[in-house]
């Protein structure tokens, strides 16, 4: 791969230690990675991309997602459902899915991510019907090119044992720990600059039993993996983990093993001041998930106080069936205005939520190569032209979360361009979306 050279950039915001802004700036990205930052770089055999008029930041990171539910965004029925209505709307059409669905579906939700600044992302699959497994996935983000942490997620209480999923959606619980050990074996790499790291994720405490959750967090640390699952969500999320465990979901989580920096929670809506000191002594993660808050009228996660404790805190756009969309930069957009509805104007800066948007979430996901650029970093970059419509009139263009564009001109990750004048370089965009809409329609008429 030949190296690129990114000249003349209007401001290039870091997220560096110092969190410096640079003006009128070069970038070389060679090998993967960062080798150069300065005025006037010689170009050389370097591929060149001219950034007059933009503003150039780390790939955002993507905390939260289920990428299979890009292929039932706007369900009627399941529009304007609580969490637990919600679910049960869904669950019956999800099961009709299959292995051609989960492919296509990620590769949608991916390709969105990665056209709106995205260059790493995580994803939370944790049902499998009609053989779909978690190699769809990883297949699918090979193809798109984006950095990726699929999470093999599971389900083991079904409604015959009281549970809310439908008994063909749920897995026994050997079956589940045999198929985490398959695909950590398969697809993980623990080397700096993976473009594929696995980790393990029951879907919630409400959906799998003790002894899973607990067998999960061993099996993570003997294979050196990062754990992930829904905590704290709303208000039923609490009153269940009261009736059932005798305790907050908080507690509950440590008492299993559920703390520590190899653990991110999704949500945390509801989380105590005890639980946030909790996870902030512990470095445990959580990836907040703004729209998909407001969308299920979860509430607001108090983010600023997580933040202020110390709080390792990414973004996430959660599952496209509750959000619906899967914009990163809008959701962090969303993260910094739901702050200040909860705390006030001076909560939440642009470039407060833009650094948790890619370095907080890269530091949530085990990543601190990646959500910064500086020498010796991955060469994830996105560049966002700011002479467009959005920006016209800004004061500060690398205010971009107040007034900038809302997808990127070009993305850039591991140094391979992904996108390219603001369309797809890696897979064809209207094939993509064709193939989707085929596939959800097959969906709504066989359910
Ligand atoms: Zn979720």
């Amino acid at each position: 791969m030949s190296d690129i050279l990114i000249r003349n950039i209007d401001t290039l915001i870091t997220m560096d230690d110092d969190r410096r802004e640079l003006t009128g700036v070069d970038l070389r990205l060679s090998g993967g990675v960062v080798a150069e930052i300065g005025q006037g770089l010689e170009s050389g055999m370097a591929e060149t991309v001219d950034a007059r008029g933009c503003v150039v930041t780390p790939g955002l990171v993507n905390t939260h997602h289920h990428l299979y539910q890009s292929m039932t965004r706007a369900v009627p029925g399941a529009q304007d459902a609580l969490l637990f209505g919600w679910l049960q709307k869904l669950y019956p059409i999800w099961a009709a899915m299959g292995p051609e669905e989960m492919f296509v579906s990620a590769q949608v939700g991916l390709a969105e991510l990665a056209l709106s600044g995205c260059t790493l992302s995580s994803d939370h699959l944790y049902l499998y019907p009609n053989g779909a497994r978690l190699d769809d996935t990883i297949a699918a983000a090979r193809e798109i090119g984006l950095r990726f942490h699929p999470t093999r997620g599971a389900m083991s209480i079904g409604e015959s044992d009281g549970g809310l999923p439908p008994d063909s959606l749920v897995e026994r619980e050997a079956d589940i720990l045999n198929d985490c050990i398959r695909v950590i074996d398969a697809h993980h790499d623990a080397s700096v600059g993976a473009m594929v790291r696995v980790g393990i994720a029951p879907c919630s405490p409400f959906s799998v039993s003790r002894d899973l959750m607990r067998d999960a967090a061993l099996l993570a640390r003997d294979k050196g993996v990062m754990l992930h699952t829904h905590l704290a969500e709303n208000e039923e999320d609490i009153a269940y983990s009261l009736a059932k465990f005798g305790c907050r979901p908080g507690q509950y989580a440590e008492e299993l093993g559920w703390t520590g920096p190899d653990v991110w929670h999704a949500h945390c809506v509801k989380l105590d001041g005890a639980e946030i000191d909790l996870f902030a002594r512990t470095r445990t993660g959580v990836a907040h998930c703004p729209c998909s808050n407001c969308r299920l009228g979860s509430g607001i996660a108090p983010v600023r106080a997580m933040r202020d404790a110390g709080v390792p805190v990414g973004l996430g756009v959660d599952g496209s069936a509750s959000n619906d969309a899967g914009n990163l930069i809008a959701e962090a957009r969303q993260s910094m205005l739901l702050q200040r509805v909860q705390n006030g104007a001076d909560a939440m800066s642009p470039r407060e939520a833009l650094e948790i948007a890619t370095r907080g979430g890269a530091d949530v996901l085990g990543r601190p190569e990646c959500g910064r650029v500086a020498v010796g970093k991955r060469a994830d970059i996105a560049i966002w032209d700011t002479r467009g419509i959005e920006s016209a009139g800004s004061w500060d263009p690398a205010a971009l979360l107040l007034a900038g564009p809302s997808r990127v001109r070009d993305l850039f990750v591991e140094g391979r361009q992904v996108v390219s004048d603001g369309q797809l370089s890696t897979v064809d965009l209207g094939q993509l979306v064709e193939k989707q809409n085929r596939l959800a329609k097959r969906l709504a008429e066989r359910t």
